[in-house]
């Protein structure tokens, strides 16, 4: 059996966790959380597991030039075994499986916090996919997301999948070259004219599945603080690693 078909399998049954299939068991178990799910230190700007100990409190690439996020937090890191959960998440629309994902994330040192933070006139917003997009793949995998972590963490900022647009559909990032991406994105969002309003000053989180380089999300974050936003953050599930 293969580990994909193994991981499929387990994904079926409730009672086993989704990674080890050990049963009976929460859809993650202890030992599964523990290996796979450890905290990690990372930077406040944008999520980089900091290694070494190291003193400087963000990672070296913000501090040679940040991404316009207040903050950033990520789960874990995209790797085996959440790469394939995420794949079969957001490709193989097994939706079912948002509860952990989401369950993840609220475990995540600061995040509960920060959702608390949020007033009801801010916002918890998804990373939305161009319209293309969106009608190639019937359904957007962060505002699924971003529904079931506002309903959990009892957040009361208000939720929006049409403040924010996206305009274009621009190639995969990961077929790009990191200088190239940031090129790739810029201009790719859009606040709705229409809402600006309700974003004055406001506090704005983002929320994504993967942050891979950081440059959606930043193109994201700048169309909201040139319509207004007071701050943006954002949560995502995994984190790609150096
Ligand atoms: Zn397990
Ligand atoms: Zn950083």
């Amino acid at each position: 059996m293969s580990a994909g078909f193994a991981l499929y399998r387990a994904l079926q049954l409730p009672s086993q966790c989704a990674v080890c299939r050990s049963w009976p068991s929460q859809r993650l178990c202890q030992h599964c959380r523990a290996t796979f799910a450890a905290a990690k230190t990372r930077c406040p700007r944008c999520a980089l597991v900091l290694t070494g100990g190291s003193a400087e409190p963000r990672c070296p690439q913000c501090l040679h030039s940040a991404l316009p996020l207040a903050a950033c937090w990520a789960a874990v890191d995209y790797a085996y075994p959440w790469s394939e959960l995420l794949a079969r998440y957001k490709f193989a629309q097994e939706t079912g499986l948002g509860g952990l994902l989401v369950d993840l994330l609220l475990h995540t040192p600061g995040v509960g916090p920060a959702l608390a933070d949020l007033q009801a006139s801010d916002w918890l917003l998804p990373l939305p996919l161009s319209p293309q997009r969106l009608a190639e793949r019937g359904y957007n995998q962060a505002w699924e997301l971003c529904r079931l972590l506002h309903r959990r963490s009892r957040c009361r900022a208000g939720l929006s999948a049409g403040l924010l647009l996206r305009l274009r559909h621009t190639k995969a990032q990961s077929e790009l070259p990191r200088d190239v991406r940031l090129t790739n994105v810029r201009g790719a969002f859009l606040v709705d004219p229409l809402s600006a309003r309700q974003l004055q000053a406001r506090q704005v989180m983002l929320v994504d599945d993967v942050m891979t380089t950081g440059a959606t999300l930043a193109a994201a974050a700048t169309a909201l603080l040139e319509a207004g936003a007071r701050s943006v953050s954002a949560l995502v599930i995994a984190r790609t690693p150096p």
